[in-house]
């Protein structure tokens, strides 16, 4: 293994991952292609926020029909 002295820290684009350098223009992507396609991921709701989502309705219309696993137990 060459323990090559790096002067500038390389990234990676989060689109394609490709390298980038901090100074960059489009940093911290590689490119405006990739910064505007990450936003459309955005947009689109491909990145959830973290937590999931459990709606009550959700809830009620999974349940549907006769909700009755240890129903009447919640008191
Ligand atoms: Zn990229």
């Amino acid at each position: 293994m060459a323990a090559r002295k790096k002067s500038a820290k390389l990234f990676r684009c989060p689109t394609c991952g490709m390298l980038v350098r901090a100074q960059d223009e489009d940093f911290p992507f590689c490119s405006d292609r990739c910064r505007k396609i990450d936003l459309g991921k955005w947009a689109s709701g491909v990145y959830k926020i973290s937590s999931p989502v459990l709606d009550p309705d959700v809830l009620e219309d999974l349940g549907g029909s006769g909700t009755d696993r240890g129903g009447s137990r919640d008191n």
